[in-house]
């Protein structure tokens, strides 16, 4: 289920849920350590996870970065300062005001002991613009990059496990390979600084596992004992480098010799080539699996959970779309832990997604209700007006007390300007997933989510299930039915993919 909210008192409420948990918790450290990545090496920086946000000390961001921080009693805030520009954090705002421009933060500033804690967006979102040096947090890596350097992503798999084993590297953006084969691994050496990998966790046929390469800018790929000397290759299309790995049999009996095997056929034609300074109509997409942490959405008749359908879809729907269609997917969690609605929507528009799919599944007083549902924004009178008087103006303390007004578009407002494309998108999910599941009682709607208002891309909600009904709590966490729900809504992404090319073209 989603909230239907009104913006102002909601936001309060997180607020001071947030201050006071952030006051009372003892912080954890993270599963994986942020690993900062400079021409320098690599290095783990401390960092500590408070209600699911994960914070850095100011005074480890002074030592790491030589920025000065001072408390500022008379503005109610922490002063940063660097080189003559100035930050200041608030402490009951989730906002920081960067050289006078505001950007918003996961949750305010907050004191633990003597230490001032900030959400490590701080990096990226306020001290990145005032830097000389280029910051860049990639948070699903763990790598926080500081200066200009090459890191690009490494996407591994086990397609078929065969014999003989095929698997595949891609490498985004296009960079230049050298590949060693021996008889018990492959190592992939990339023209890069570090790389962002996202691996698989174990192997499949032949391959023992494909891991971290002993350089920061390699990758191996381990064969197990019964591998024959392996293959490799790469080419690049699309921005992309492309390694593909065949890996025989050591000793293939000759009765059961398989024929010189057809190159992998891509699963999709591809694309219209593309030059290096167009970009592509749809090249990142942002998952929100709805719920999560303490938030678990609604529960049905034996113990399904809401939070948990949503972020297994989101992931099957994210190895379908990366897959088939080469689309970045980022997901708004990658595992069960509370997120805020702004946090969601502010990550979208950090990752410059193009657009925005919120997972949930749905309840109902009456168990006999059941289908899926679509949501997209509209925009209420309230809205319409803010958005036509272009005053908006936030109060926030300056450097040596008091306030000044600072212009900005209404946070709430982002997603007033794709309301048109967001309803065409929501249309074409009602008939992707028409076609694969059965659809609910008002299957297309429209309404002023939170989640979505904040959104600065076209944007759509979707209801995959009643978990309430019966029948629906026993389907949705099946995988049968869960494929069915990605289909359908993988279906109408490429729908749209071509849409918004065919807009381009014209
Ligand atoms: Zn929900």
């Amino acid at each position: 289920m989603m909230g239907a909210l009104k913006a102002a008192p909601i936001i309060t409420t997180v607020v001071v849920l947030l201050v006071v948990s952030l006051l009372q918790a003892q912080g954890t450290p993270p599963p994986t350590p942020l690993m900062l990545v400079s021409l320098e090496g690599r290095r783990p920086i401390p960092t500590t996870v408070l209600s699911g946000q994960e914070l850095i000390a100011l005074d480890d961001v002074a030592t790491l970065f030589q920025v000065t921080v001072r408390e500022d009693t008379l503005a109610g805030g922490i002063t940063v300062t660097y080189k003559g520009r100035t930050i200041v954090v608030s402490d009951d705002q989730p906002m920081a005001s960067v050289d006078g421009r505001v950007v918003t933060l996961p949750s305010p500033a907050a004191r633990a002991g003597r230490r001032w804690l900030v959400p490590v967006e701080f990096l990226s979102r306020a001290l990145a613009p005032i830097y000389d040096t280029r910051i860049d947090l990639r948070r699903t890596s763990r790598l926080l990059i500081v200066g200009d350097l090459r890191v690009p992503r490494v996407v591994g798999r086990v397609d078929i496990p065969g014999p003989p084993t095929r698997a595949t590297l891609e490498i985004t953006p296009a960079s230049p390979v050298t590949l060693t084969v021996d008889a018990t691994r492959i190592v992939v050496r990339v023209d890069a600084d570090a790389l962002e990998l996202t691996l698989p966790s174990g192997g499949g046929g032949l391959i023992e596992q494909i891991r971290p390469g002993d350089q920061p800018n390699t990758v191996t790929v381990v064969l197990n004992g019964r591998a024959g000397m392996a293959r490799a290759a790469s080419m690049d299309a699309d921005n992309v480098t492309r390694v593909t790995i065949e890996v025989p049999s050591l000793n293939p009996p000759a009765e059961t010799a398989a024929p010189p095997a057809p190159p992998v056929a891509p699963a999709e034609p591809a694309p219209p080539l593309l030059t290096a300074t167009t970009r592509a109509a749809l090249q990142t997409i942002v998952i929100d699996p709805g719920h999560g942490g303490e938030d678990v959405g609604v529960r049905g008749p034996g113990g399904v959970q809401e939070k948990r359908v949503a972020l297994d879809v989101a992931r099957r729907l994210r190895g379908l779309i990366e897959n088939r269609l080469g689309i970045r997917v980022v997901l708004t969690r990658e595992d069960d832990r509370s997120v805020s609605l702004d946090e969601r929507a502010a990550l979208a528009n950090n990752s410059k997604a193009d657009l925005f799919i919120s997972l949930h599944a749905n309840g109902a007083l009456a168990p006999g209700v059941t289908g899926a549902e679509v949501f997209h924004a509209r925009l209420d009178r309230e809205s319409q007006d803010a958005l036509r008087s272009a005053d908006e103006a936030v109060s926030l303390p300056v450097l040596g007390g008091g306030s000044r007004k600072i212009d900005v578009i209404r946070w709430d407002l982002a997603q007033a300007r794709h309301v048109d494309a967001s309803e065409m998108f929501a249309g074409m999910l009602e008939e992707g997933l028409r076609a694969h599941v059965t659809m609910g009682p008002r299957p297309l709607q429209e309404g002023a989510l939170r989640v979505l208002m904040g959104a600065d891309m076209p944007a759509a909600l979707v209801e995959m299930a009643y978990l309430t009904n019966p029948g629906q709590a026993a389907t949705a966490k099946t995988e049968s039915y869960q494929t069915l729900v990605t289909q359908g809504i993988y279906d109408a992404v490429r729908r749209f993919r071509s849409y918004l090319e065919e807009q381009r073209a014209r």
